[in-house]
């Protein structure tokens, strides 16, 4: 089941006195917790409140938050595989001794019907169904170790995949990552707090200063009097995911040290360079808001070419990102309604239209239709684009993610796999005058040349979505 999903979780440096409470809910953030809920959760729950909704981009499906003392978890869920119900809401609760737990999953795992049968061989029963989430859970319930910590380390080195999660257990928040570090976790602290997030953006809302990215492999164990980290494996090998930083992660977050909108600022200059001249004979740049927008405004620094902010102009409040919507159909309505053209700066013009990926294809065929159909006004006919040629911040997405991007659901779906990488295919199948991707090369560039810790190196990232080359074996 794939879970690309937003975590957090926050511990008060002071003493509170607070039974064990979760809370599930349906829905974005403003849906899932009424008044009386989070009051009912008390007033830590406010603090995770706030955070999950600076996560809210990361999932729309569900949220869940559970406290316990002076600690307190909380996720959002991606729409995914497994479904929109509420069974699927993490955190998940367990029972360590007789003591209850909460665990919350960003990620997705690779050996799940290995790691099924080892609980139920156990004796274990999913009465609720199962999942990665669920899995590792009972993992932690079946150990044989007596202390909750061990018990976790015991169950980390059985799961194979990636996963940054947070757990929340008595007065404790701890937070581990897979060896890889996949998906993204940073940690950070204030006078009152200190947090774990999935990215730093929700630190930022509460006031809390990032400190730093989760290690691969590391466990961070936070109670009141501090921070404590420690490697739950030895051997670990860097691959944070490329795709975070070109689409899905918000460009106000630092993830692991790279502020984000840099890199995608970065990425459109490259753009730029690796396509003129035949770009350089455009007359508009057109970004996919918001997605296109920073690569836009890096193309416009590199070229003064003028850009059009508004010319599709994004409906907000119609609708989320195209993909939360869960049939192809919905997803296609989703893209007319989030866009409405305007035409009037760049009638009969050659536009560059600018977007940060193109996946199944969904998006890019109905934006350059947009762009270049006329639009009838009090009377008159508005002409759209005269050409609209197409740039991309990412190379080809061709393979499947299997660590928690929510990208494909059946073989075959992604559209430059389907032309199999053959860009001028593509080009057709999306109806655009010209389609110009960026190269690996630039884009990890445009990352590496943004970090702030001088540390990334080119080899640090997951491309297996570019490449088909997955580090993880299943
Ligand atoms: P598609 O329409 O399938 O080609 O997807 C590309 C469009 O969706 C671009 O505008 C991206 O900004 C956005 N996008 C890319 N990946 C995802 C994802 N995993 N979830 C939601 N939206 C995405």
């Amino acid at each position: 089941m794939q879970e690309s999903c937003g975590v957090f979780g926050i511990v008060e440096k002071r003493e509170r006195q607070r039974n064990f409470k979760i809370h599930h809910g349906l829905g974005q953030v403003d849906k899932a917790y009424s008044d009386t809920a989070l009051k009912r959760m008390g007033k830590l729950a406010f603090q995770i409140f706030f955070a999950l909704k600076g996560l809210q981009h990361r999932g729309q499906d569900s949220s869940g938050m559970a406290v316990c003392c002076n600690a307190g978890i909380g996720h959002n869920r991606y729409s995914t595989t497994g479904g929109v119900n509420k069974k699927n809401i993490q955190p998940i609760q367990g029972s360590f001794r007789g003591i209850p737990f909460a665990l919350a999953h960003n990620g997705n795992l690779t050996n799940t019907l290995e790691l099924k049968k080892i609980v139920e061989d156990c004796g274990a029963v999913f009465e609720e169904g199962v999942s990665d989430t669920r899995i590792i859970v009972k993992l932690i319930e079946i150990s044989i170790k007596q202390d909750f910590l061990e018990a976790l380390e015991d169950s980390l080195l059985k799961l194979r995949g990636a996963f940054s999660l947070v757990i929340l257990y008595r007065d404790k928040v701890i937070a581990a990552k897979d060896s890889f570090g996949v998906r993204p976790l940073c940690f950070g602290e204030n006078e009152q707090y200190y947090a774990v997030s999935s990215e730093s953006c929700s630190l930022d809302h509460l006031n809390i200063q990032l400190l730093r990215e989760v290690k691969p492999g590391e466990l961070i164990i936070i109670d009141r009097y501090g921070i404590q980290s420690k490697s739950w494996i030895l051997q670990t090998k860097k691959k944070i995911c490329l795709f975070e930083y070109i689409y899905f992660a918000r460009p106000d977050s630092v993830i692991d040290g790279v502020p984000v909108h840099r890199a995608r600022r970065k990425m459109g200059c490259y753009l730029a360079c690796e396509h003129s001249p035949k770009i350089l004979s455009g007359q508009a740049i057109v970004p996919a808001l918001d997605s296109g927008l920073l690569a836009a405004l890096g193309f416009r620094d590199c070229t003064n070419i003028l850009l059009v902010y508004e010319a599709l102009f994004r409906a907000h409040f119609t609708f989320g990102r195209t993909f939360i919507a869960s049939t192809q159909d919905s997803r296609e309505f989703g893209v007319s309604l989030k866009f409405n053209p305007v035409l009037f700066d760049i009638e009969n013009k050659r536009v560059i239209l600018i977007d940060d990926s193109i996946v199944r294809g969904t998006t890019a065929p109905r934006l350059v239709k947009l762009l270049k159909t006329p639009k009838k006004l009090m009377g008159k006919i508005y002409q759209g684009a005269k050409e609209v040629y197409m740039l991309v911040t990412a190379p080809p997405y061709l393979y499947p993610c299997y660590y928690g991007i929510d990208t494909w659901r059946y073989e075959g779906e992604l559209i430059a796999g389907q032309c199999k990488g053959d860009i001028e295919k593509v080009r057709e199948k999306i109806g655009a005058d010209y389609l110009g991707y960026l190269s690996l090369e630039s884009t990890i560039k445009a990352v590496v040349e943004s970090d702030l810790t001088g540390k990334l190196k080119p080899c640090d990232f997951c491309t297996a979505c570019f490449t088909g080359n997955y580090p993880i074996k299943s």
